[in-house]
């Protein structure tokens, strides 16, 4: 490692501002253009609400032809940003390159991405090139629901000497899924706090929703959950983002998000003073949501095979289907200690909505 990392230094007793709570991170997916970065932190430095400035400046992009981020001379104008606005920064790195040019340009924070955190190859390169070096990182969950790799993660920036870690909740990927981007597992992320209350927990609703429509809700629920803060997304102009334009939001409307928040106050502790109780009955929420989630993913898929019926004259109600799905759900229940009544009434009736979200598909299709 070389001397100009050893000697970079940062003074960050109250690192997180716990007095501040909710702490606020914002930018822009991407840093796209100079224009764009400084126009960016001028609007959300004006919300007063916001503590740290985001951007991403290299792109784990799924596919090779996406937008990969413009690269390090996006550095200098998240500086200047800095300089103009007073927003200290965070960037996401994922190799000891790109640790050494944030620490060149006086990045304040570093984040290590949801792809980055499944491959522990790479946060032990990320937690070597630190070593010596006194920055606050933040570790995304890993894109799979996996608590120890989370976990493992942070241990792993810790043995490197990092005192200042913060942990963000990205949600996890789940196939098939259509309601959230990535599916906020919160017993997960509850789970974690549990294990690891020293760690400040920060939400990404962005990245959860995938979306603008529900970032509110998913805000309100992170917020109710007592986390420590936000990561969200916000662009000028959202529609043109070169990554992410679907969920971004401006930080006008951002500010209206904060705005409209419930903070509740005097919760500080509430997570670790909960009654057992209340506990349990938190996360029997989350599971009814989870359960919910599902239900109206399944009536989508359902809907699907309306339409194939339709176009293929296919009957909507097929006796073989419906009682191969009674059979094999009369042994789920055998086998987990359901009764057989209760699962037939629950078979019943999601196959009865069913039929109806399919007649719907029909008559519409019928109308056109
Ligand atoms: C991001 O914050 O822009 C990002 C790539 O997030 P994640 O690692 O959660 O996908
Ligand atoms: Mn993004």
């Amino acid at each position: 490692m070389s001397e100009r990392l050893k000697t970079k230094k940062l003074d960050k007793k109250n690192w997180l501002l716990k007095d501040k709570k909710p702490f606020i991170i914002a930018g822009p997916c991407s840093a796209e253009t100079k224009d764009q970065v400084i126009e960016t932190s001028v609007r959300l430095k004006a919300l007063g609400r916001v503590h740290l400035l985001r951007a991403g400046i290299w792109k784990p992009r799924t596919r090779p032809d996406s937008f990969e981020g413009v690269g390090a001379k996006g550095l200098p104008w998240l500086q200047e940003a800095k300089e103009l606005t007073g927003l200290r920064t965070t960037v996401e790195v994922a190799k000891t390159k790109h640790v050494e040019s944030c620490l060149d340009f006086d990045v304040d924070m570093l984040w290590i991405g949801a792809r980055t955190t499944v491959n522990p190859f790479a946060v032990q390169e990320i937690a070597d090139s630190l070593r010596g070096v006194d920055i606050p990182v933040f570790v995304k969950n890993p894109i799979n629901a996996d608590l120890a790799l989370w976990l493992g993660g942070i241990e792993r920036l810790e043995r490197a000497g990092i005192k200042n870690i913060g942990s963000i909740h990205r949600g996890f990927s789940n196939v098939g899924e259509k309601y959230y981007r990535n599916r906020p597992q919160w017993q997960i992320a509850l789970a974690f706090k549990n294990e690891r209350p020293d760690i400040p927990l920060i939400c990404d609703p962005s990245h959860i929703c995938g979306r603008r429509d529900i970032l509110q809700d998913v805000s309100q629920k992170a917020i109710d959950l007592n986390y420590d803060g936000l990561m969200i997304e916000s662009h000028i102009t959202p529609d043109e983002a070169w990554s992410d334009a679907k969920q971004q939001i401006t930080p006008e409307v951002l500010g209206a998000l904060l705005e409209n928040l419930i903070i509740r106050e005097g919760k500080e502790d509430d997570l670790p003073t909960q009654t057992q109780l209340d506990y349990l009955r938190q996360e029997i929420n989350h599971i009814d949501d989870e359960i919910l989630n599902l239900l109206s993913n399944r009536m989508k898929v359902a809907k699907e095979i309306g339409e194939y019926k339709k176009q293929n004259n296919i009957t909507i109600l097929q006796q073989k289907r419906w009682k191969e799905i009674i059979s094999k759900g009369k042994s789920y229940a055998v086998k987990h200690g359901l009764s057989e009544e209760f699962m037939l009434k629950y078979l019943q009736s999601i196959h009865d909505e069913s039929i109806n979200q399919q007649e719907k598909v029909m008559k519409n299709l019928n109308q056109t």
